[in-house]
């Protein structure tokens, strides 16, 4: 088995079971031979070739893989948080491809969906044949989603869909959309098959960050679905709300993940590189910047662990998952910075991943909430006040 990291100095390792551990060497290993060989000409195309990586995810078993039954590997927290991890180590954009599809679109079909719901859909997301998306967000109601526009109205027995929503991971390759809209019962989630008449995904072009991800613009014009097309058991916001809750547990051990690559990087360039006469690793100011990045890095990992273990008992809370990602986004945002300083000229290129991480954390930072939500969410746990509006 192959450490967790080149210094582990926590020992997170230690941590870990031998079934977590080999899950994380699969799916490392998965990366180093399939992924990474493209990730430059991926982000500088601006593009990934989504329907292949999910049909050998899928494979693979990492696709909802933290769900029970429907096929799904049924892990436990903690070792879909370690694929997270490595993935985005890989990728900020490939652990988005995987973190949408199973945290998101299948985890609302499979915790709010009714039975024939789960089976239409979750065997075929599962293997990657079908890939879905998760609209929430519309172009003026970020943060603040319960101010949605978008809406769906009763017609005889049938939904009429209507409305826009902007900034939608795998929006354009979907075969299935799960929409939320605002309903005389308040917000509900939709069903929608991406062939339904009156759907269409633009993709947004012109991104400098999550470039290797399809990000979408969805339009609904009076999209009409049956009466079984709402998930059954959603009611209200805290629905699709417990979806980011699944979707941010991923990125609290992802973010770290491209931190590490960071990390890693910074060390070897340091290592080779000479400067008057001497390797950059020689040099203090070079050794205080990584053990900076080292320590943040450990820290970040334990607490990875930590909430994972709290999820897998079953008593994890909202404001933890708040510490866990505005600490660990924060933290691998700093790594990837100051290894980017360490790289010099060469870290501004696509020869290195530093600066593509970078780019692809300042996404993270901002989407699945921001740092100033994830901040008032720990404020209001502390104070018993919410200080959103
Ligand atoms: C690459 C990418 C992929 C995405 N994928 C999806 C997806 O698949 N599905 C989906 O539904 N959405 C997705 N999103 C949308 C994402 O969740 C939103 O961008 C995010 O919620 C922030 O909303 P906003 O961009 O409208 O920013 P705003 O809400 O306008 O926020 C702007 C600034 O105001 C701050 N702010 C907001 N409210 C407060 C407050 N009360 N007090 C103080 N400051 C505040 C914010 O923290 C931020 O700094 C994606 C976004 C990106 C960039």
């Amino acid at each position: 088995m192959t450490r967790l990291a080149p210094l582990d100095l926590v020992d997170a390792d230690g941590l870990l079971s031998d079934e977590e551990r080999a899950i994380r060497d699969t799916v490392r290993k998965f990366c180093t031979d399939r992924i990474r060989p493209h990730l430059a000409e991926w982000f500088e195309q601006g593009d990934l070739p989504a329907r292949d990586l999910a049909r050998e995810m899928g494979d693979l078993g990492l696709l909802g893989m933290h769900l029970k039954g429907y096929g799904a590997a049924g892990t436990n927290a903690v070792s879909y948080g370690l694929a997270c991890h490595e993935l985005e180590a890989a990728d900020s954009g490939v652990r988005s491809l995987v973190s949408v599809q199973g945290s998101l679109a299948m985890y609302a079909i499979y915790a709010y969906g009714s039975e024939e719901q789960k089976n239409e859909w979750l065997p075929r997301m599962v293997t990657g044949e079908a890939i879905g998306c998760f609209g929430l967000t519309e172009a003026d109601f970020g943060s603040n989603p319960g101010g949605m526009r978008t809406n769906a109205k009763k017609d005889g027995s049938d939904w009429v869909l209507n409305g826009t929503k902007m900034w939608i991971t795998n929006g354009s390759i979907a075969d299935v959309a799960v929409v939320w809209a605002r309903t005389d019962e308040g917000i509900r989630g939709f069903v929608v098959p991406t062939t339904a008449k009156g759907f269409r995904a633009n993709t947004v072009h012109g991104k400098l960050s999550l470039r290797a991800s399809i990000t979408s613009e969805l339009v609904l014009e009076d999209v009409r679905l049956p009466a079984d097309a709402v998930l059954p058991l959603s009611k209200g916001l805290s629905s699709p709300l417990g979806c980011l809750t699944e979707a941010r547990f991923g990125i609290i051990f992802g973010s770290i993940g491209a931190g590490r690559d960071c990390l890693e990087t910074a060390i070897a360039y340091a290592a080779d590189r000479e400067v008057f006469d001497k390797p950059l690793s020689a040099y203090q100011l070079t050794q205080a910047k990584l053990a900076e990045m080292a320590v943040e890095l450990g820290k970040g990992m334990l607490l990875a662990i930590q909430i994972g273990r709290l999820k897998d008992a079953g008593t994890l809370k909202a404001e933890q998952i708040s510490v866990g990602k505005l600490n660990n986004v924060r933290a691998a945002l700093q790594i990837a910075r100051e290894a980017r300083t360490i790289l010099g000229a060469n870290g501004i290129t696509l020869e290195y991943p530093v600066m593509r991480h970078a780019n692809n954390l300042e996404s993270v930072l901002t989407y699945e909430g921001t740092s100033e939500v994830h901040l008032l969410v720990i404020g209001q746990a502390l104070t018993g006040q919410a200080a959103f509006r």
